[in-house]
Parts: C-alpha cells; sequence; structure tokens
C-alpha cells in the first residue's frame, strides 16, 4: 500500500511503474537536450565574444546578481515576489530531483538527506513548495487584474506575451500541487495503517492536504499518491521542455547569462573581437547587419530576457514616446531566433535586421544612456547591441540626414560644428579672463602637469564656453600646474563612436593621443562626462583622467577650496547626474559631496537620481538628432526637478546643460526653475582672497 510502496513498485498500470517513469525520465531528459541543442545552433554560428576570462570576477557576479537577486527589490512588489519564488526554485531542486528518482528507485534517498536534517529539509521544501504556489496566483491575478503598466506591449511592438506567461504560472503552481499531493497522502496513508508518518510543515499546502485526506480510504489515498506522481513527472517534464519556447527559458539561460556578463562599465565592443584597430582597414562588413552578425553572448541574453519589463519603463527613450523599447529589440530578436532557427529543418536566412523586424529610427533613439542595462536583473546588455546595428547601418551608408553634416565636420575638420581650429582655444583669451587665469597651451614651449582636456561643446559653444572658464580657475585656485592642447585638439570622438563611426572615431582618438603623448602630461582633468569616458575607457595606454567634480571633492576634502554662503538662501538645489559620469563611472557622491560642502545651500534629491537618473535627451551627436517623440526628454527631466521642489538644476556636463536650458524655455519654466553646472557654481561660491576674477 501507499506508505510502503513507492510508485516505482506499481504493478497494475500498462507497464510496471519503474518502466513507465525510467520511460518518462530518458524521454524528458532526451527532448530537453535536444531542444536546447537547437537553441545553441545560432550561437555556434554567431560572432565570437571572449568571456572566459576573469572567472573569480564572474562568479562573484553570479554570487551577486543570480544567487543574490541583487537587482530584485528595485521594483519591491514583483521584486518580492521573484526572490520567493527564486528562492523557493532553489530549495526545491533536490526534492524534485529526489521525488524524479522515486520513481525508478522507490527507497532512493538524496545522500546527505536522511535522518533528523532530512526531516528539516522536508519541512523547509513543504514551506517552499506552499510559498511558490501563492506566488504563481498572486503572480497571476497582477498580470490579469491588475496589469501593471509596464508589461503591456504596444500595438508597434508587437502583441503581448500575457497568455505564455499565464499558462506558465500555471504550469508552476499545477507541479506544486502535484508535490504536495503526492507528499499529503503518503503521509495521510502511513498515518492511517499506523506506521510512522513523514512530518509535514504546518500550515504548509502538503500540511493542509493530509487533513483534508485525514478520512479518505486507503484506495482514495493510493490513487492520489500514484496520479499526484504521475502528475508531478509529466508536468516537469513538459515545463522543462516547454520553457525554451518562451520568456521562461531565462531559468535555464540566466545562470550563464550572469557569468558571461560584460565586467567593465563605459567600455564599448570593438567592430570585431580579435581585430585590432590596424586590422580594421581588412574588414569587409562592420557591425550587425543580420541576426548571425551578433556575438553568441549577445544572443544569449535575447534568450535570457524575461520580459520583465524593467528595462524599457526606465528607458527615456520609451518614456518620451521615441520608436524604441529596449525589451522589444530583444523580445523580437529572441522571436526571430525561434522563427529561423526551427526545431526542425534548415535554419537561418539571413536577412537584414533593420527594415525587417527594427526600424531605423528605433536604433537611432537610443541616447546609450545605459538606464536599461542598469535596471536588467539579468544584465542583458543593449548598448553595444545598438552601436553594433548603428555601425552596420554607417556601413551601408545609411546615416540620418540631420547627422551628415556633424559627421562631415567632424572629419575635416575635428568638431561636429565646422568651427576652425585655431578659434578652439578663444574661451580662454576672453576678455578680462586671462588677466586673472592663464591658460597654458601644451606644445613647444609651454609644459605642464595636467592637461585640462576641454573637447568641442566647451570650446565653441559661446554658453558653454563659462564652464571651461570656471574649470580653469578652479584648477588654477588649486594650484593645479595645467594647460590646454588649443587648436592641437580634436572632439574626443566619443559620440562618434556611438553613432557608428568606428574608423572616424580611430583617427580622432589617434590624432589626440599623439598630442596628449607629445604634451608630456601626467594625468588630465575634464569637465565633459563623454570626453571622460572617451579618454578613460575607448583611449588607451593614456594618463589617468579625472573629472573636475573629482578633483574638486578632494580638494575640498584637503581644504583648499572652501566656499562663501550662497547668497539666496531661498533656493533649492537639485542634482542632476549625467549618464556618462553616473551610471557609466559611478561618480555619484563626490558632486553631491562639493554641492553639500557649500554653507546655506539646500539641496534636495529627485525620485530618479543616481543610477536611476532620467537622460537629459543625450550628448554629442544627440543634439544634432531630430528624433521622433511625444516630448522632449530634457523637458521632462525638468518636471521632475519641479516635483522635487527644486528652482536650481545643477549637473556637471555641457550637454546636459544645453539639453536642461532649452528644456527650461520650452517648459515655460524662465524665471521660476535656473541650471548651472556644477564648475561654474563652485567658481562663483570659492572663497578667494582679493577681488573676484570675472
Ligand atoms: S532585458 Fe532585462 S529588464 Fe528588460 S525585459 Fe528583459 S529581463 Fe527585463
Ligand atoms: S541606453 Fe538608454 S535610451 Fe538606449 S535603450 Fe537603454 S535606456 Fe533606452
Amino acid at each position: 500500500m501507499v506508505g510502503s510502496y513507492s510508485p516505482a513498485q506499481v504493478t497494475d498500470w500498462l507497464l510496471p511503474g519503474r518502466d513507465l517513469f525510467l520511460a518518462i525520465h530518458i524521454l524528458g531528459v532526451a527532448c530537453f537536450a535536444y531542444i536546447v541543442a537547437r537553441r545553441l545552433v545560432p550561437l555556434l554560428r554567431a560572432e565570437p565574444d571572449p568571456r572566459f576570462d576573469r572567472p573569480w570576477a564572474r562568479l562573484a557576479k553570479v554570487c551577486k546578481f543570480w544567487l543574490g537577486q541583487w537587482k530584485h527589490p528595485r521594483y519591491k512588489t514583483a521584486g518580492t515576489l521573484h526572490i520567493l519564488i527564486f528562492a523557493g526554485f532553489i530549495l526545491l531542486a533536490t526534492r524534485a530531483f529526489t521525488v524524479l528518482m522515486v520513481g525508478v528507485s522507490g527507497n532512493f534517498v538524496m545522500p546527505g538527506l536522511s535522518g533528523e536534517f532530512g526531516h528539516v529539509y522536508n519541512l523547509t521544501t513543504d514551506y517552499a513548495a506552499t510559498i511558490v504556489f501563492v506566488c504563481m496566483v498572486v503572480a497571476a491575478v497582477r498580470r490579469l487584474v491588475f496589469r501593471p503598466a509596464r508589461y503591456e506591449v504596444p500595438a508597434r511592438f508587437g502583441k503581448a506575451h500575457r497568455a505564455d506567461a499565464i499558462f506558465l504560472l500555471a504550469l508552476i503552481a499545477i507541479l506544486m500541487v502535484a508535490d504536495s499531493l503526492f507528499a499529503a497522502a503518503r503521509a495521510a496513508a502511513q498515518a492511517q495503517q499506523g506506521q510512522p508518518a513523514e512530518w509535514l510543515a504546518v500550515l504548509s499546502l502538503p500540511w493542509m492536504l493530509q487533513i483534508v485526506f485525514a478520512s479518505s480510504s486507503l484506495l482514495t489515498l493510493c490513487n492520489v499518491y500514484f496520479g499526484a506522481y504521475l502528475l508531478h513527472e509529466v508536468t516537469f517534464y513538459f515545463l522543462l521542455c516547454y520553457r525554451p519556447f518562451g520568456i521562461q527559458f531565462h531559468v535555464e539561460t540566466s545562470l550563464f547569462n550572469v557569468y558571461f556578463a560584460k565586467l567593465e562599465r563605459g567600455t564599448l565592443k570593438p567592430v570585431k573581437w580579435g581585430v585590432s584597430d590596424e586590422g580594421l582597414d581588412q574588414v569587409k562588413s562592420f557591425g550587425v547587419k543580420t541576426f548571425e552578425d551578433f556575438t553568441w553572448k549577445h544572443m544569449l541574453d535575447f534568450y535570457s530576457c524575461a520580459d520583465c519589463g524593467r528595462c524599457s519603463d526606465n528607458c527615456p527613450a520609451n518614456t518620451v514616446g521615441r520608436p524604441l523599447s529596449p525589451r522589444f529589440l530583444s523580445i523580437k530578436a529572441r522571436d526571430y531566433a525561434y522563427r529561423h532557427y526551427p526545431m526542425f529543418g534548415r535554419a537561418g536566412n539571413g536577412k537584414p535586421l533593420v527594415g525587417n523586424i527594427y526600424s531605423e529610427d528605433e536604433i537611432w533613439s537610443c541616447t546609450t544612456c545605459g538606464a536599461c542595462e542598469e535596471e536588467c536583473p539579468l544584465l542583458v546588455e543593449y548598448i553595444d547591441k545598438i552601436v553594433d546595428l548603428r555601425r552596420g547601418m554607417v556601413d551601408d551608408g545609411n546615416v540620418p540626414q540631420s547627422l551628415q553634416k556633424p559627421l562631415k565636420a567632424l572629419e575635416s575638420r575635428g568638431n561636429p560644428y565646422g568651427k576652425l581650429e585655431k578659434k578652439k582655444a578663444d574661451w580662454a583669451h576672453a576678455g578680462d579672463f586671462q588677466q586673472h587665469c592663464h591658460v597654458k597651451t601644451l606644445g613647444k614651449s609651454d609644459v605642464a602637469e595636467t592637461l585640462y582636456f576641454v573637447d568641442s561643446i566647451t570650446s565653441y559653444d559661446d554658453r558653454l564656453q563659462s564652464i571651461g572658464r570656471a574649470t580653469a580657475k578652479i584648477l588654477d585656485h588649486v594650484g593645479e600646474d595645467f594647460g590646454i592642447l588649443g587648436a592641437t585638439e580634436k572632439d574626443s570622438g566619443h559620440e562618434a563612436r556611438r553613432f557608428g563611426e568606428e574608423l572616424l572615431f580611430a583617427a580622432l582618438r589617434d590624432h589626440n593621443l599623439a598630442a596628449i603623448k607629445a604634451s608630456g602630461v601626467k594625468r588630465i582633468v575634464t569637465a565633459d562626462p563623454h570626453a571622460f569616458n572617451a579618454l578613460k575607457h575607448d583611449y588607451k595606454t593614456i594618463p589617468p583622467v579625472e573629472h573636475i567634480s573629482q578633483v574638486i571633492a578632494r580638494e575640498v576634502k584637503a581644504g583648499k577650496i572652501k566656499f562663501n554662503p550662497v547668497e539666496n538662501g531661498n533656493r533649492i538645489y537639485t542634482y542632476h547626474d549625467p549618464c556618462y559620469l553616473g551610471r557609466h563611472n559611478q561618480v555619484y557622491d563626490d558632486p553631491r559631496d562639493v554641492l553639500d560642502a557649500i554653507p546655506g545651500l539646500k539641496r534636495v534629491e529627485m525620485t530618479r537620481s543616481r543610477d536611476r537618473s532620467f537622460c537629459c535627451g543625450g550628448g554629442g551627436l544627440m543634439l544634432f538628432y531630430e528624433a521622433k517623440e511625444e516630448q522632449r526628454m530634457g523637458v521632462k527631466r525638468v518636471q521632475m526637478a519641479v516635483e522635487a521642489g527644486a528652482s536650481v538644476i545643477v549637473t556637471a556636463c555641457p550637454f546636459c546643460m544645453v539639453n536642461m536650458e532649452d528644456a527650461i524655455k520650452v517648459a515655460g519654466l524662465e524665471g521660476k526653475m535656473t541650471a548651472i553646472d556644477l564648475a561654474e557654481l563652485v567658481d562663483q561660491q570659492i572663497a578667494r582672497e582679493g577681488p573676484k576674477p570675472t
């Protein structure tokens, strides 16, 4: 009877229990292996991606982001549900294996899980099964009734996968119920037969079911016991084999996706791994044009996307109605892979992705702000893919009209405005400025310890030149021996690279690298986060680079910079994190520490701050791109500052400044809101002896 028999010992079915369950195991495992092997086909045809280095750093990522579910609490309800389900799955893995083995070996006990420890483990997993079951119900109700906005699918991106999600939730719930029925029927039968019964955790699902079965006949218990077992077996293998067809494939792939995730922020994938810059001339086709041009890791990303919508929920392009939602970059590519790499038959058709599954505007709409990657709990990467798709379009001569002129100007003059090189240092020779602050132009006669890398927008834009002057005055105030490259400096090429113009970027970089080397400087400072990111991550063999906010914070701490109190105590300041200073380079505290060191300055945080900062609309060439959008990103950001109760937005990036000042006008907030760069504010507030320099 149930208490002493295991499913392996059933003899009154078509096949003996052991044979039946062994057949199910073999069939289930074989189907799963076949399906996974087919899913691996495109990865084997993909571009290489060297992600097998630094195993300890990768394991640390797995511990933090996969096992530790680090990013999930950023969304409280969904995050808590996911953590509970994940913990339940981890705990239940051994129990599920034990249950499966009982079908072929009646007395199977997992090594280490006998005796008292085994009882404790069983009690724990009773609760785990119950919690997972409840979470499935809650998740289904959320998807069906409350329907959080981020799960919805706008018509332009295809159809919702809601039915798939609900079906999978139902399968997991059935698995938990089958597991609990099996344990409950066995315990109830053991009790009825006076055998020592397995303890069931009080108030758990098996415990409640055991109470329901207390007065059932042994025959009923027997049927429930073997029926539940069969249901468990079939559901388990069906779920295992069904997951690689939908969004739940991430259950299998996420561990690998996190292990192979990118280790460095702010960096960009080279055009082709294994091809040096010198070898780029020999590359026949740049970037991603067909699905097979993605790297295997990027394809693994597509398989691993859980369709949770967090990336798109935080994507500024999506928020302002641009035709881009990062989640759908993954979903559309995954659907493409499933369609063109079928389970049976020939695979792949090599159709261009842009024009078939992606639109041009979709790919140009990204500001490379990194909010999507910051948010993704599974570390799915987007920027490298978007840049690779742009490289493919640039290679085909497919560049938006509005970008053609600045790109040509970058090529011919070294700046996107087409201004003369000899005017690059004009900001440093303006009016009274040079009487108070002498800025050396490094070259044959002038040398310095530190290079102030100014970059194009600060050098040429009349409004933003004041950031250049403020930066120079601060460096001068702290006694830094510094100079600029002047006419020799070309654009850092940061945005050219992110717009897919790799060769143009390489030319700009090589020119600047030679100039920097010739100047003999020992370190570099810049006030432009885009230049900062380029110099730090895109250039190689270069002296250490700092953003001016880091220099100021250090000098404030060292006592070399002291501040006068703010004159208007009614003003409320808020700090806007530039994407390439914050998210891409993790400089969050230094600018805030500087602001907090100014006496009388009242500061508030916007809801979206630090790593959740909302992009102002993008820098560099984004200023020239005419995006299709319902609202400007800058306007949205300024509204966030208003909601926080601020009247002054402080930023630390000349591009943010342009976008913010523009947005303040567009939003009709002139007179109520102002924007200022951190360097400008510091320069205003520095306590100097003698007359204040202008
Ligand atoms: S990419 Fe990441 S954040 Fe975006 S939907 Fe997929 S799993 Fe969620
Ligand atoms: S990088 Fe920014 S703009 Fe681009 S897809 Fe991600 S969140 Fe959206």
